[in-house]
């Protein structure tokens, strides 16, 4: 079968990192074209300054991956399925749940697929983890996840801007497995968020979290972005039966009462992209807001500390 176009919108960090070489290798699509603002091509592909530009030359292409921060994403949705075209969006989706909200309604109405990524949830450890807590039961969850901002987004302004998330945008990653394995809803009791006194996002957060069990699972976060010892993205869970289950390295390890059980390279983005080729097959959409929601409730519950001053 012909492989399917796409084009990549917003050729920063993560659409070089990852997607364009992922594309490149993949069976299911090509590479058709980049859309930059500064220019940026791939190979000798077109590349063109705006989606419109791209939408009116290259009729042909009928996908599109945005790889933008999530500030803007709201209007490249909505005017690539204006142009008729099946979306992949990067996480976080948007700023706001309002949005991501009418983006799933706007897709569904032009009857185009809506695709929100969490590539941290692509991971063998993930899913063995959320089968044994089903089976077994949660007492405890502790979430650590620290990195430095300096390796991860260098120079990237946006992310201390309103709407830039701050640390929640690598913290939504833990999010989004968190919300993947456990069994049952979670929701935010109580935040705590560490602002540098020059900028508009935080960059350490604690959340406690809360259910509706019975037993009351205790659940916590903690999301630092200046940890130059390097990555720190461990999840702890401890089961109703006493096993402590550990998801380390984003995801990719499960460590089962100190014994490694599963260890594989990350290839989140090749799942991503499988996934999606198998989205467009049974034309279906798929988009899950609940790590969007707790990161919206950590800012909404959160009580704020102004901290150092931020500077790269
Ligand atoms: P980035 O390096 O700043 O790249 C984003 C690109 O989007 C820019 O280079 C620019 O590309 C385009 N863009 C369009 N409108 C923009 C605007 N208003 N402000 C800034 N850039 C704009 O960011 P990134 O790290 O690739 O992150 C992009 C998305 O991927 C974010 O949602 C992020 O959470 C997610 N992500 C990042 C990582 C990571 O390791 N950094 C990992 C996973 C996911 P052009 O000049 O080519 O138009």
């Amino acid at each position: 079968m012909a492989k399917h176009k796409i084009a990549v919108i917003g050729v920063g960090k993560i659409a070089v990192d990852q997607h364009l070489p992922v594309i490149d290798k993949s069976r299911d699509f090509e590479v058709a074209a980049t859309v930059s603002g500064r220019g940026v091509q791939h190979r000798d592909l077109p590349v063109f300054k705006t989606a419109a530009e791209l939408y009116a030359a290259m009729p042909e292409v009928k996908l599109v991956a945005i790889c933008t921060p999530p500030g803007v994403r709201h209007a490249y949705v909505r005017e690539a399925i204006d142009a008729g075209k099946h979306v992949l969006m990067e996480k976080p989706p948007t700023p706001t749940i309002s949005e991501l909200d009418d983006l799933v309604a706007y897709a569904k109405k032009k009857k185009r697929i809506l695709f929100q990524t969490w590539h941290s949830r692509y991971n063998e450890a993930v899913d063995a983890t959320r089968k044994i807590l089903k089976k077994n039961g949660l007492r405890t969850a502790r979430i650590d996840w620290r990195e430095s901002v300096r390796k991860w987004h260098p120079g990237q302004d946006w992310v201390w801007e309103p709407g830039g998330f701050g640390v929640c945008d690598p913290g939504i990653n833990a999010l989004s497995i968190f919300t993947k394995v456990v069994p049952f809803p979670v929701f935010v009791e109580k935040a705590h968020l560490k602002f540098p006194a020059n900028r508009q996002t935080p960059v350490d957060v604690e959340i406690v979290f809360k259910s509706a069990e019975a037993h009351q699972p205790q659940m916590s976060a903690g999301f630092n972005w200046l940890e130059e010892s390097g990555e720190i993205w461990t999840i702890r869970f401890e089961t109703l039966k006493g096993d402590e289950l550990k998801l380390e390295k984003g995801g990719t390890v499960l460590r089962i009462n100190g014994n490694v059980t599963i260890e594989n390279p990350s290839e989140e983005y090749e799942q991503i992209y499988a996934h999606f080729a198998k989205l467009l097959r049974k034309g279906k959409s798929e988009v899950s807001d609940a790590p969007l929601r707790l990161v919206a409730d950590a800012f909404l519950l959160g009580a704020r500390e102004n901290v150092e001053e931020f500077h790269w």
